[in-house]
């Protein structure tokens, strides 16, 4: 690669640099349910520091510039409620600091996710991108890539002057969305061009589960982007789904075009929400959806196996708590047997089968633990079948079976969406009739194996029947106001406005 950069400056193809641009990367991460009464807090944070950011997976692509990047702070912290005030501001804080020891900067990459909630504050991303701008100057390029399930505000497209985002749902273009972030950034600092971003927010807001890029119309809607991206004048389009569990005045779906031709930007916005718009009466579940009792009914009486059903309203993966019994009340209600229930946290359950051990038959209360109010625990009489061994009793994980059902139960939050999952603490998925898993659509590891897969509505902090969630602070948005008129008028960013 080195080799053939070289040969590519040599023969004029790419510019040296004039100076070595000073890039400081740094960032905020996570997606918060306003809807959920867990608060994420320092301890839930990831947080890297200086060379430590170089070391994640999703840093590699930086060492492929002839630029030094420079880090600062990166924290993230998984899905779940909203981020705690004083946590938010000892982050940033330190971010800050960080940031205005590199100055001067050239530009500044950010990694981001876009659904960000912070107790008392309004559009917590914005808030972010205002104070690195108060620190940087307004000369400094800002590069911000994002979830597709990130939300925008106008604040947002004023600060920033570079945006992309994910193109698939599941996520699986991480990599090329850092790559997307990093090379307008380097690009445009190497010839000297100012970008700028025009958005068009889109008045439609879908529960997760239905933004699928694997079936349509997500697939169709989001296979076009990279041929947008090729038109000249054009740096990045972007086209998200917005976080739906934000009960927020900015939350919807968005069309970002970031480039140098005004006009095409904004015809290009234009198009692509019109389009959109369009096409929201198409989006559907990927799996036959129902209640917890229409699913289980269906599953008990299925032929084939396993029957696969997403518990998708308590899915820690988007935001829910995993540690709602609902699931597990209509299961011993039903008398289901034959059944592996994934992804149940519960850290007092948890410590209880260490003390007892393999083996041991013990009294337990399972669930409930981090949120009380959403429903009751239940009571069982289980056997400790397995205990994974570990170094901090916080990251225990145990196997108990009770009833006809087989459970994992973990002291922390946790997803059990993969086959490996299971695999590794000696549960093979496909030997149950009916496995009940916390997630939303199914994990590629273990959506072969479903024989069928249901989704089940259940409720919870991301409850997928987003009709009937509260709705206090939401601009008039489809599907709450069914009539709605849309006409996209797309907005430009004021570090490119001329008015
Ligand atoms: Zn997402």
């Amino acid at each position: 690669m080195l080799a053939y950069r070289h040969q590519s400056r040599a023969a004029g193809l790419i510019p040296a640099f004039k100076g070595t641009p000073r890039i400081a990367v740094g960032g905020i991460a996570s997606e918060c349910s306003t809807y959920s009464r867990i608060r994420s807090r320092l301890p839930d944070f990831t947080t890297l520091r200086g060379d430590e950011i170089f070391g994640a997976p999703l840093s590699q692509p930086l060492h492929r510039y002839d630029v030094d990047f420079m880090p600062t702070l990166e924290a993230s912290a998984p899905p779940g409620g909203p981020v705690d005030r004083a946590t938010y501001e000892a982050l940033k804080a330190e971010y800050l600091e960080r940031l205005h020891k590199l100055l001067p900067l050239d530009g500044v990459y950010l990694a981001m996710h876009g659904a960000l909630s912070v107790d008392g504050m309004e559009d917590a991303e914005g808030d972010w991108y205002a104070a690195t701008r108060s620190v940087v100057g307004p000369d400094c390029l800002l590069s911000a890539y994002y979830d597709l399930h990130g939300n925008l505000s106008r604040r947002i497209v004023d600060t920033l002057d570079a945006f992309t985002a994910y193109r698939t749902a599941p996520h699986v273009d991480r990599i090329e969305n850092v790559m997307r972030a990093t090379d307008m950034l380097t690009h445009c600092l190497r010839y000297g061009i100012r970008p700028g971003i025009v958005w068009a927010s889109i008045p439609v807001l879908l529960p997760g589960e239905q933004s699928s890029t694997e079936w349509e119309p997500g697939r169709r809607l989001w296979s076009d982007l990279s041929e947008y991206n090729r038109l000249p004048g054009i740096l990045d389009v972007s086209q998200l789904v917005g976080y739906v569990w934000a009960d927020e005045p900015r939350a919807a779906a968005s069309v970002v075009v970031t480039g140098t031709n005004l006009d095409e930007q904004k015809r290009i916005a234009a198009e692509l929400a019109q389009r959109y718009w369009d096409s929201r009466h198409e989006f559907h579940f990927g799996a036959p959806a129902g209640t917890i009792e229409e699913c289980l009914a269906r599953a008990m009486k299925s032929k084939t196996h396993p029957v696969v059903i997403s518990d998708s309203g308590d899915n820690p993966g988007g935001g829910g708590n995993s540690d709602q019994t609902f699931f597990l009340q209509a299961l011993l209600k039903a008398g289901a047997k034959d059944v592996l229930l994934g992804g149940m946290t519960d850290r007092a359950a948890t410590d209880a089968c260490y003390k007892a051990g393999v083996g041991a038959v013990l009294p337990l209360s399972i669930g409930a633990t981090l949120d009380p109010l959403m429903c009751k625990p239940v009571h069982v009489t289980a056997t400790v079948r397995h205990l994974t061994s570990v170094a901090r009793p916080e990251d225990g994980e145990a196997v108990v079976t009770f009833d006809g059902i087989t459970a994992t139960l973990s002291a922390r939050r946790r997803l059990y969406h993969a086959a490996e999952a299971f695999r590794d603490i000696g549960l093979e998925p496909t030997r149950f009739k009916i496995v009940v898993l916390k997630c939303g659509y199914l994990n590629p590891t273990m959506k072969p194996l479903a024989n069928p897969a249901l989704m089940a509505l259940s409720p919870g902090a991301i409850d997928q029947d987003i009709v009937h969630i509260a709705n206090h602070r939401r601009r008039p948005t489809w599907p709450w106001v069914a009539d709605l008129a849309y006409t996209p008028d797309p907005y430009v960013s004021a570090r490119i406005r001329h008015d």
